[in-house]
Formats: structure tokens, sequence, C-alpha cells
């Protein structure tokens, strides 16, 4: 087994700022947690990672973003992955649900009155188990499933009605009026980058339909970091190395600035998506009812 790399990330991955502080640090005597997470979950492959602790998440003083200092090496994290094994078995969900299905269609009708296609194409970036790829396809979408780990993506449901692929190269020179990115960005150590290279497939105004979990909201509860890094049952929302980054909504606008998309500040939008747009307004200010889900489109 080749030996991991520590990999040290200094500014802020989402607004590139260098002035952050530590908000939580779980030194080598408090690893216990960290221990049963890797036995529990991922087959004790992360057994011997003592050289990440202390495991340090910093928080930027600029966007309020959270990452973790200290990061696997790509390939240490492609192994935690393939080890990983879903705790609660009982709840995975077998077809998409009546949320992912209404959120497609209101995808797709704002992608036809861009234009007027009948089949407009979507790329389903991170496709997962295939579920959101299921609702896009069902509301009229051809779709195309990205899912680098083969092993996730045929550990779910059937990929029929959908292209699915591992490999991001087999794209081509395809490109794509909406792509869907959902509860990706927060598994990569640099997120910005992945959405620069994720703009190479997109048509001049396609939408694309980012979510993320909202640690800005959730950090403001009582005790969230209590059980961290593991409380023996659920994975936390900034458990060591499944969630590199924790997005607030201002971190995840930076994030997409920086990679060259813009938020989409179209009337259609208000009138599809009002309680979203109501809280981009409003969540500026007070954090609980901020969202973390964007629909951006590339700069022109
Ligand atoms: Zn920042």
């Amino acid at each position: 087994m080749a030996e991991m790399k520590i990999l040290i990330f200094g500014q802020c991955p989402a607004c590139n700022s260098y002035e952050s502080e530590i908000v939580e640090r779980n030194t080598e005597s408090d690893s216990h947690w960290f221990l049963e997470l890797s036995k529990r979950k991922y087959n004790g492959c992360m057994n011997d990672w003592q050289s990440l602790f202390p495991l340090d998440i910093h928080h930027c003083l600029s966007c309020s973003h959270l990452w973790y200092y200290r990061q696997p090496d790509q390939s240490s994290l492609v192994q935690m992955y393939n080890n990983g094994i879903v705790l609660n078995p009982v709840k995975i969900a077998k077809r998409p649900s009546w949320r992912m299905r209404k959120e497609m269609k209101t995808l797709y009708e704002l992608v036809k009155h861009r234009y007027q296609d009948n089949k407009p194409r979507l790329l389903d970036f991170g496709s997962g188990r295939g579920l959101w790829a299921h609702a896009a396809q069902e509301n009229g979408f051809e779709v195309t499933a990205y899912e680098p780990s083969a092993i996730r993506s045929t550990s779910g449901i059937r990929s029929d009605g959908f292209r699915l692929t591992n490999c991001l190269e087999d794209l081509g020179e395809q490109k794509f009026h909406a792509v869907n990115i959902e509860q990706v960005l927060e598994h990569l150590p640099q997120p910005v980058e992945t959405l620069k290279a994720v703009l190479d497939y997109c048509l001049d105004k396609a939408l694309i339909r980012i979510t993320v979990p909202n640690i800005g909201r959730e950090k403001t509860r009582p005790g969230f970091w209590n059980d961290f890094p593991f409380d023996g049952q659920h994975i936390h929302l900034m458990s060591p190395f499944e969630h590199l980054q924790g997005f607030t909504q201002n971190s995840l606008g930076c994030a997409a600035r920086r990679a060259g998309l813009s938020p989409v500040r179209h009337i259609d939008l208000w009138l599809k998506y009002p309680a979203y747009s109501i809280r981009r307004l409003i969540g500026r200010t007070i954090t609980r009812l901020s969202t973390t889900m964007i629909i951006a489109e590339p700069r022109k």
C-alpha cells in the first residue's frame, strides 16, 4: 500500500483568503472516535492515519468557510471511499424522491425557457447512485451521469434511460444545457478547480445547479462540535475526511464566482424558485435562513 502524503491547505479553498482561525482541534490523544469511525465505516483503512493529527478545522474570517488544514492525498481518499459502507443501510432510497423530481422539473422549465430545445442535455456531475439522474431523465432531460467511483455508481439503481460514465474524458467535446452538482463540492480538496473544469462542458447560457450542506446554518446548532468527529452512529457534517469543505451561503458564492460563474438573477428564477430567491436575499444577514443551493451560469 502506498504511503499517504499529507497536503496542507493554508488558504481558504472558497475565497482564497489567508485570514483564518482554528475552530476545532482534535488531537491524537482524543483519537478514540476517529478510530471508531475508521473501524465502523471504512473497514479500518484510516487506522494508520495518525500523521494527519491534530485534525485542525479552519474558519475563514472573510467568507466563514470551514476546511481541513491537513488532508490526505487523492489516492488515500479514493482508498477511503472504496472501503466506505453506508452506516444506516435501511434508509437507502431506491427511487428519486418527490423533492428531487420537483427540483429537476423546475430546472427543466428554466432551461427550456433559454433554449427552446425539446431534449436539453443535462450532466449530473458526481451522480452517486443515480437518483438525481433518474429524476432529470423522467422530466425530459437527455442525461449523462458522471460518477468517478465505479463502486458507488454500480451499487445503486439501474442506469437505463441515461448514459453513465466513470471517466470525464469520455464526454469529449460535448456541451450541456444544464449541470447538476448535488452534494459533491464538500468532498473535494479544490472545489473551485473542479467548477472550472465543469465550465468546459457548459454551453454559453447553461444553468448550473449546485447544492452543498449548509454548514453556516448547522454550526449554530448547540453542541455541533460535541459529536465531532463521530458519535458512533451518524456521519458528522465535517466528518474526516469525507467532508473536506464546510460551505456557507457566502463561501459557496465566493467559490462559484472565482470559478467563473455568476448567480442567475433573471425574473424567471423568482417565479420558479421563490423560496430560494428570498432565502438568498435574507440569508446574507440571517444565517439560519440562508441557502447553500445556487443556480448559476457561466459569466459573460
Ligand atoms: Zn473564505
